[in-house]
């Protein structure tokens, strides 16, 4: 069975993970893959992977994410937070953080962790 890995990222950090994403295609493009809803648009248009997208973070694509875990459905979170900017929907991040912590899923908030995640991938 295909392994299932969750990709998130703030307005600042899109970019940077779709950069990631293009990179890392390859291998990216055996998983299942799930994002939400803004993050999955940009990954979709600029490195082509196929994407299965949530709601949008704010809107509780974080939490269906935290749901997935919590359903044992997600093997690993690529999450690339802005560290800078106070979120609206920070009680959803602290949860989606705190599921993956507690379900000892794989989870990267940054690209020197998300590249050593993948590894296990
Ligand atoms: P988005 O959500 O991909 O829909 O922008 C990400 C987030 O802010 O949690």
């Amino acid at each position: 069975m295909k392994k299932s890995l969750g990709l998130v990222a703030h307005d600042e950090k899109k970019q940077l993970l779709a950069d990631w994403c293009k990179k890392h295609s390859t291998k990216l493009s055996q998983l299942d893959l799930y994002s939400t809803g803004t993050t999955g648009k940009k990954i979709i248009e600029y490195a082509g992977l196929s994407v299965t997208r949530l709601a949008s973070g704010p809107m509780g694509g974080d939490a269906q994410l935290g749901a997935m875990i919590a359903e044992e459905r997600l093997d690993g979170l690529i999450f690339f937070i802005d560290g800078l900017a106070a979120m609206p929907h920070d009680v959803d991040v602290k949860a989606l953080i705190r599921l993956a912590t507690i379900y000892d899923v794989p989870f990267a908030c940054n690209q020197s962790t998300a590249n050593a995640v993948l590894e296990l991938f």
